[in-house]
């Protein structure tokens, strides 16, 4: 076929947003009275009224009062298991917590995974968060991949493996499930117009042995995928390693050859100097969880350090089983204040330092860095957040309300991946009283048969 080649007229827009105040994130400045606007899947242009055309839009959201700002990334969390378990295993430290969860691991069924996932996914997208790190400790995966296809947020799936302790059982699943990993890549790495990641999750250094940690360093360097772990979680998991290794738990898994730039750590409230410094030369990222960590006493991340030292740093809600809300809006406060009452500094971690972690930091800490930030190019994940609310006013300052006074609630409008899922909060395809009810239904009969 031949012919001229015109030059392509810009097409048209599938949805502008106008009279934002646009908070872009990534050291980005905010815009007064900005429009953004999307196609397909990304976000083409931004800017202020009258520097961005969006004359032609197939759709137009009028954000008036409101803040238009990346969605929220969730740098670590285990929504298929620990939906179930979410109010069960209150005022426990690490060690007994785990022991207790694993009579209802044990029992987990497809169905029941199924609905667990659904309502973590509802429970996000209603809070703004709209990429999660999934670490899959349930070890099944596909009852979550079917409900985000139904709820569709951008994902990282890390699959569990373990080897010993509480976890010694699932230690053939693990080995057989590395020694076939591929087949899971071809049918789902980088599915759903790429919003679907798999990831490797060996669980932590107490329930994986040497063997299985450079096990799955081999299978991630050979099939290019991320690594999930928690890692010096609590003073227990430091005794465990002491006592076995006679070292610390991120000096074992350095000598392991283990620690690179494609490992998101979560938690690391145990760390020395030295620590600090192997995790800033391998470039290990850290999954930031203060709630988590406070509620089950397990220590405090040095945050300052890890800053100081340049080492990437995003926030997480952990599980809602030890801390019963997938909610950034509460991580944020809380790192603020904790952080500010344990470096006995006023002025560490500023408002808008705290919005950086909970967005563009998180979606670098977990190798995601198409999202967290809005910007020509990347992907159009996108909130749009009602301030002019009783408990933000007045509105002096737009980071200050957003971290402080804003909640889960106010997130009125959610884009994923150029999609409209939650306008107004209502959520168009979506059950929500049946996902509710049957979870419930579930976790009370998994309960029963467990414990
Ligand atoms: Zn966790």
């Amino acid at each position: 076929m031949s012919g001229i080649a015109h030059p392509a007229e810009p097409a048209p827009a599938d949805i502008v947003i106008v009279n934002a105040t646009i908070l872009p994130m990534g050291g980005n400045s905010p815009v007064e009275d900005g429009v953004v606007t999307i196609s397909g899947d990304k976000i083409m242009a931004l800017g202020e009224a009258g520097e961005v055309d969006a004359s032609q839009a197939v759709r137009v959201i009028d954000a008036a009062g409101r803040v238009v700002m990346p969605g929220f990334v969730n740098a670590h969390t285990h929504i298929a298991s620990n939906m179930l378990l979410r109010g069960l295993l209150e005022d426990v430290q690490l060690f007994e917590w785990l022991q207790t969860m694993w009579k209802m691991k044990r029992n987990f069924d497809p169905e029941t995974l199924y609905w667990a996932s659904l309502a973590g996914l509802v429970e996000m997208l209603k809070a703004g968060i709209t990429t999660f790190n999934e670490h899959f400790d349930a070890y099944a995966v596909t009852p979550q991949l079917e409900a985000l296809r139904k709820v569709p947020l951008r994902a990282t799936l890390g699959y569990g493996f373990a080897d010993r302790g509480v976890y010694a059982s699932i230690s053939d699943w693990s080995w057989k499930a590395l020694d076939t990993f591929g087949d899971r890549v071809a049918a789902h790495h980088r599915s759903g117009n790429d919003r679907i990641h798999l990831g490797l999750s060996p669980h932590a250094p107490y329930s994986c042995g040497a063997e299985l940690f450079k096990r799955v360093r081999e299978v991630a360097d050979a099939y290019g995928l991320v690594i999930h772990t928690h890692l010096a979680e609590a003073p227990q998991e430091q005794a465990y390693v002491r006592d076995h290794y006679g070292t610390t738990p991120v000096k074992w898994l350095h000598d392991l050859g283990f620690l690179k730039s494609d490992v998101t750590a979560a938690h690391c409230t145990q760390l020395d100097d030295d620590d600090i410094r192997i995790l800033a030369e391998t470039g290990t990222r850290i999954a930031h969880c203060p709630c988590c960590n406070a509620k089950l006493n397990s220590g405090t991340l040095r945050l300052r350090c890890l800053c100081e030292a340049g080492i990437t740093v995003g926030l997480g809600t952990d599980g809602p089983a030890s801390h019963n809300s997938l909610d950034m809006f509460q991580e944020m406060k809380f790192a603020g204040m904790i952080h500010k009452d344990k470096t006995g500094d006023v002025e560490f971690l500023k408002t808008r330092a705290l919005l950086e972690l909970a967005t563009s930091g998180a979606a670098e800490a977990m190798n995601r860095s198409e999202t967290g930030r809005l910007a020509p190019g990347m992907k159009a994940d996108i909130i749009i957040v009602d301030i002019d609310t009783i408990h933000a006013s007045p509105v002096y300052d737009v980071a200050a309300a957003l971290v402080y006074s804003a909640k889960a609630e106010d997130v009125r409008t959610v884009i994923v991946d150029g999609q409209v899922l939650m306008e107004e909060r209502s959520l168009p395809g979506i059950d929500e009283d049946e996902i509710r009810v049957r979870f419930r239904e579930a976790a009370f009969a998994l309960r029963d048969r467990s414990l």
